[in-house]
Order: structure tokens, then C-alpha cells, then sequence
């Protein structure tokens, strides 16, 4: 369930086993996506899994490093030519994510789109999945469901999975184009009072910028208040307002949720959770895509190994996953603990309290 990174690539690994494998998949990947910066560490997992499904991805744009303007107004540089890959990459979404489906689609998976998981009933020989399609409704049987819903963990949260969720964090992004070439391949980190910013080329000509903050800290309603106040804090970025200079911003904001996230359990009796559906990290991590190719990979060896009698392969991984998120968590705290300039700002005297990820501020919301 989901075709996004961690879906169709678990879908590609269990192709690759000569499963027979369904997505199902909401879009029509004509839907905006934020999320796009790989790491070098990212195009190497991406160069394997596109050997194994053919996948051209080299028309994306190429990612020189990261100037990150945090816990000080001088610059640290990543420069990805020192890494094992040499560049990272800035992909275009959901352009790539339609892609990658179409490559999976390649090596003889089935991706229905414009399908949605409505409903799911547990029978004695499998699952049986309601999907509302464009024109309908349908049913859909098969033995072991993949939630790869991201975010919304939808299969899991059927199972009563519970969202365990660790802070309060939102994303505020927007779009920028030009009609000049611009040269830059370096995205920009800064950190501002109310949050930190995020500015991205995803092309010679497009580019993405971001603002990261607490819902709480918003102090207006309605779309284009909102959107006069992101202005407002961008021209108090100085490097950030500077890299978008030179491009229009568009005027709609897409709001995404940025907190961090573990769903409880995130495996049960042929199923598992997946990618952002069974966590999701800060975006400051710039992990998501990697972790959710990972996750595929490594969910098509549990599950192939579980439909082979080995009962304990889910739980394994499922293990693995709460081992990575609490790693995760403290390796978070470590980066907001650097910022200090603001010694009195909500935003950062939360986030650098001590025991800020602590278990005992961990909300839990329910299905
Ligand atoms: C502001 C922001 C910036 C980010 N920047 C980066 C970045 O620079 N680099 C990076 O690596 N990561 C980044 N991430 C994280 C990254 O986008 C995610 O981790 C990644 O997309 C997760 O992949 P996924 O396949 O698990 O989930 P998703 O990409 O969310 O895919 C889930 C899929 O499931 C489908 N779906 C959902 N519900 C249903 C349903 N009921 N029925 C059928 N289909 C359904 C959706 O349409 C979607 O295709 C960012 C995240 C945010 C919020």
C-alpha cells in the first residue's frame, strides 16, 4: 500500500524474488511532493536498486554539497566530491517517484493507480483490501500487505497501530522559478529564531525553499496571512533570501508535517510498516528516501524469508526499525543542542532541553 520510494522499492526487491506484486498506489503521481535532496551515501543505494530496474534517473539535478549556516553565522561546508558517490542529487518528485513505478512495472509489477485503501478485513487465508478507485469501488485479496502509506501509516493504524509522536514540527514550503539560468548547485541549512530554513535548485531554472518551525509559533490564520508571514521570516534569512533572490516565488504554500514519528507496532501477522509508515525523521535528517529504500530492500528479504516458515524474520526488523529510531532520536537532539544563539526562543529552548526525545514527552494518537 503507497508508491512512494519505500513501496516500489520493496515492490522491485520482491519482483526480483519472483513474487507476484501488487501496489496501490492514491495518485496518479500528479501530486506535489516535498522531499527531494539525495546525499551521495543515497545515490549510491539509488544507483543499485536503478541497475536492477533500468531506471535512467540521470536527467535529475546534481547536488554539489550543503552550506549550513547552524549555531553560527559562518558557514560549514559539505562538499560531496570528498564523499564515496562525489555529488548528491536533487530529485524532481513526483516525476522520479512516476518513474520508479514505471520501472517496476518493468520487471512485472502490477501498480494500480488512482487506488485508495479504504478498508481491510482479515480472512483465513490472506487479506481482503477495499480500494476506492476513480470509478468505483473493488476489492482486492492477496497473503501479505506492505504498508508503505508513509506518513499516515493507513494499513497499520487499521491494525490499531498507534502514531507514538515526538515533537511538534511543521514544514512550510514553496516553489521558486526563473527565467535565467542560475549556476547554483549548493543547497543552503540556516537557522532563524522561529526555525531553520531550507533552500534547494532542483533545476537551472526551479528552485525549493522551505521554512521549518512549531505550529504553536504561527501567529496568524488563513492562507495568505500565512503566506506574508513565511515572507516576513524569509527576508530575516540572510543567506536564504540571498540564494532566492533571484527567483519568483509561487505564491501557494504546501504544508507538510515534519515531526518525528514511530508507529507502534509497525509489524503483525503478514504485514509490516515501511519507509515513513513505520517512521518518519525531521527533514533536517535528509535521510527519508535512503531510509525508505533501505527499508525495501531489507522488508523483501524479511518477507520472503517469513513465507518460508522463518516466523520470527518480521519481528527481526521490526526491532531493527526501533533500535534505528531511537539512534535516530538522539543523534536529532545532538544537532538542535548546537544552536544557542537563541537562548530564549520557544523553538529551540524546547528542542534543546535535555531529554528533549525523551520517552516521557513521546504523545501517542491512536487510529
Ligand atoms: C518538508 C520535508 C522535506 C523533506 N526533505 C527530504 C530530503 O531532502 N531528502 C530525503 O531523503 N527525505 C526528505 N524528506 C522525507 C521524505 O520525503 C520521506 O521520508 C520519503 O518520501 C518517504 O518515502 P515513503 O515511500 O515511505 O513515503 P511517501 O513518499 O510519503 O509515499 C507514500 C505513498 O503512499 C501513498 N498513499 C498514502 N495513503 C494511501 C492510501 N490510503 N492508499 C493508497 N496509497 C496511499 C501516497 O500517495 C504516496 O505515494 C522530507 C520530508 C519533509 C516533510
Amino acid at each position: 500500500v503507497g508508491g512512494g520510494p519505500a513501496g516500489l522499492a520493496a515492490a522491485a526487491h520482491l519482483a526480483l524474488k519472483s513474487l507476484s506484486v501488487v501496489v496501490i498506489e492514491r495518485t496518479c503521481y500528479d501530486d506535489v511532493r516535498i522531499g527531494e535532496h539525495l546525499p551521495p551515501s543515497a545515490v549510491l543505494s539509488l544507483r543499485e536498486l536503478s541497475s536492477a530496474l533500468n531506471l535512467e534517473f540521470g536527467s535529475n539535478f546534481l547536488s554539489a554539497g550543503v552550506d549550513a549556516y547552524w549555531g553560527s553565522d559562518i558557514a560549514s561546508h559539505m562538499d560531496y566530491f570528498l564523499h564515496p558517490g562525489q555529488s548528491g542529487i536533487n530529485l524532481t518528485r513526483p516525476r522520479f517517484d512516476a518513474a520508479l513505478a514505471q520501472a517496476c512495472e518493468g520487471l512485472g509489477v502490477a501498480v494500480l493507480r488512482g487506488a485508495i485503501l479504504k478498508g481491510v478485513t482479515r480472512e483465513q487465508d490472506g487479506w481482503k483490501l477495499d480500494l476506492k478507485l476513480d470509478d468505483g469501488i473493488a476489492t482486492f485479496k492477496c497473503k501479505f500487505v506492505v504498508d508503505a502509506s508513509g506518513r499516515s501509516a493507513k494499513f497499520a493504524r487499521m491494525q490499531d497501530s498507534k502514531l507514538v509522536i515526538s515533537d511538534r514540527q511543521i514544514a512550510l514550503a514553496a516553489l521558486g522559478s526563473t527565467s535565467v539560468s542560475v549556476e547554483c548547485k549548493r543547497s543552503i541549512v540556516q537557522s532563524t529564531e522561529h526555525g531553520w530554513w531550507y533552500w534547494a535548485p532542483l533545476s537551472s531554472s526551479t528552485c525549493l525553499c522551505i521554512m521549518v518551525t512549531d505550529p504553536a509559533l504561527i501567529p496568524v490564520t488563513g492562507r495568505s496571512n500565512l503566506f506574508r508571514w513565511w515572507l516576513d521570516n524569509l527576508s530575516n534569512t540572510v543567506r536564504v533570501s540571498e540564494a532566492i533572490h533571484a527567483y519568483e516565488i509561487d505564491k501557494k504554500l504546501y504544508i507538510c508535517p515534519a515531526h518525528s514519528q514511530f508507529t507502534n507496532p509497525c509489524h503483525g501477522e503478514f504485514w509490516i510498516a515501511i519507509g515513513d509508515a513505520a517512521f518518519a525523521q525531521d527533514p533536517l535528517s535528509s535521510r527519508g528516501i535512503l531510509k525508505a529504500f533501505e527499508h525495501g530492500k531489507c522488508a523483501a528479504h524479511a518477507i520472503s524469508r517469513y513465507l518460508s516458515g522463518e516466523d520470527n524474520a518480521l519481528f527481526l526488523l521490526a526491532r531493527q526499525f526501533s533500535e534505528d529510531y531511537t539512534k535516530y532520536l538522539s543523534t536529532r537532539q545532538a544537532y538542535y543542542e548546537i544552536e544557542k544563539r537563541w537562548p530564549d526562543s520557544t523553538f529551540w529552548k524546547s528542542r534543546s532541553a535535555p531529554g528533549y526525545s525523551a520517552k516521557q514527552r513521546i504523545r501517542v494518537i491512536g487510529a
